[in-house]
């Protein structure tokens, strides 16, 4: 076993609100991990804490041997973890080409001028965008602007990826083409965490899941077995 994300003991306070209650789970080299749970779980603030949006208030995180949960977020970003966001974060004025290159200086080794333009258009490439790098990104829609959103998170060239719902709000045609994509990304050894409520993305893309209710984990381990779990149905219905 390659335990690539070691998560120990995460606890997150806002106040008096545990949001995060002494999570651990570790995720390997290459595996897509479901992390799911009804609204108000801890999902978001736990991928906040992986990102460094936010500090922990116990516990740790280590990305391949090592601690990152100290870390500022350019440093986490640094380190190779990069995310989308639920609700698509774009510079609407600029093109999708620049949108792309402006991630690119946050690449462990920056890229700048015709290097970057190249990279740019690579990964529009890789995310179905091929040609359309000279429109403006308020043009594009919102799947397109959910590939471009990708395209900039695969910009860091990251060695973790943080997919915080990516695929809500798309129709079953579109939701078909993400999961196509995520599944791209799988297939190049990419190293995954899908927080999402479609559960038939989760059983097409993760081997292994891991549930939390009101801040704590209640399951973990193969997706079917999870998903069939009495404990995470009720959790569930009761959201
Ligand atoms: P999920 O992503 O699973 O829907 P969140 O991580 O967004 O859950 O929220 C977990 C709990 O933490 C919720 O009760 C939410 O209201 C609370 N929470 C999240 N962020 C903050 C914050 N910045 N300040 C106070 N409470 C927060």
């Amino acid at each position: 076993m390659n335990q690539f994300l070691e998560i120990k003991g995460l606890t997150k306070q806002f106040g008096g609100l545990t949001a995060v209650n002494d999570v651990s789970f570790s995720v390997d080299a290459g595996e897509v991990a479901a992390l799911l749970g009804p609204n108000g779980s801890g999902k978001t603030t736990l991928l906040n804490m992986i990102s460094g949006a936010l500090a922990p208030t116990r516990g740790t995180i280590a990305l391949g041997g090592e601690t990152i949960s100290s870390l500022p977020p350019h440093q986490i970003a640094r380190h190779g973890v990069a995310r989308t966001f639920q609700l698509v974060r774009i510079l609407p004025s600029l093109t999708v080409a620049e949108n792309v290159i402006a991630a690119l200086a946050f690449r462990p080794s920056p890229l700048w001028g015709s290097a970057a333009r190249d990279q740019a258009h690579a990964l529009l490439a890789q995310v179905g965008l091929a040609d359309r790098g000279g429109e403006h990104a308020d043009d594009l829609t919102y799947i397109d602007q959910k590939r471009m959103e990708l395209a900039r998170a695969l910009a860091a060239e990251p060695r973790l990826l943080l997919l915080d719902e990516w695929l809500s709000g798309l129709n079953p045609t579109e939701l078909r083409v993400g999961i196509d994509l995520i599944l791209s990304l799988r297939d190049r050894g990419m190293t995954i965490i899908l927080v999402e409520h479609i559960m038939e993305a989760v059983r097409a893309l993760c081997g292994r899941a891991v549930v939390m209710n009101v801040g704590t984990k209640i399951a973990e381990g193969p997706t079917a077995d999870v998903l069939a779990d009495p404990a995470v149905i009720a959790a569930y219905l009761g959201d």
